[in-house]
């Protein structure tokens, strides 16, 4: 039997320039145990790749802050403390930097995303004088969060509603916001193009990176399941 999986998306299902990777089509659909897709972003996006891939929708999002199972929603963390965080960080000139549309940010329940290209120095700043509030920089976005709200802790409610051990899932990612997964998974890989802290966290970290890497982790779980 193949291990029930708890994978990342960017960086991690994707290309180098962000899109979903193709494989993904053709080896998540067929994978014989259960798929959780815990990401950073937002919930529709992980809600809509699961239904697209014909997967049942077991999703983390905004990094732990929401999770749906079972057709079950639960949300943990304060979105207030984060959106007071942005507002102050506005106040004294700073910007998101997603343009007008905003759709990174338009469903996010409990914590708020700014571009890569915000100022991240004064972000920290305003963030380091609120309570339980910390920034996670994923590569894609730094996001303003409550602390205490991570992607293990929710894999470890997921896990739960599933009826599995959270030991018994097998974790890939590539950011620090994968650390929590790593921590909570009993097996767990970085994709070669992680930052520090995801490969420092992880069992093993995969020789290629993005797709290439997830594909060559999935094709040997699957192999040692013969
Ligand atoms: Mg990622």
């Amino acid at each position: 039997m193949v291990p029930p999986l708890a994978l990342d998306i960017d960086g991690t299902l994707t290309t180098p320039t962000g899109r979903i990777d193709p494989r993904a089509f053709e080896l998540l659909p067929a994978w014989d145990a259960p798929i959780v897709f815990a990401t950073g972003k937002a919930f529709p996006y992980p809600v809509a790749l699961a239904h697209f891939l014909g997967r049942e929708e077991t999703v983390i999002a905004e990094n732990g802050g929401v999770a749906y199972v079972n057709g079950e929603t639960t949300v943990v963390g304060d979105p207030d403390a984060a959106r007071a965080v942005v507002e102050a960080f506005r106040e004294r000139g700073g910007e998101i930097g997603w343009g007008d549309g905003d759709t990174v940010n338009r469903w996010r329940e409990t914590e708020v995303a700014l571009s890569t290209d915000a100022d991240e120095a004064l972000l920290r700043e305003v963030a380091a004088a609120v309570d339980d509030v910390e920034v996670v920089d994923t590569g894609y976005a730094y996001h303003v969060k409550s602390t205490g709200v991570s992607k293990g802790r929710a894999l470890r409610v997921v896990a739960d509603a599933l009826g599995l051990d959270p030991a018994a899932f097998v974790a890939v990612g590539d950011s620090e916001n994968d650390v929590s997964t790593f921590g909570v998974a009993g097996e767990s890989y970085a994709v070669a193009n992680a930052d520090a802290a995801a490969r420092e966290a992880a069992d093993e970290v995969a020789g290629k990176g993005f797709m290439d890497g997830t594909a060559a982790v999935l094709a040997s779980l699957r192999e040692r399941a013969r």
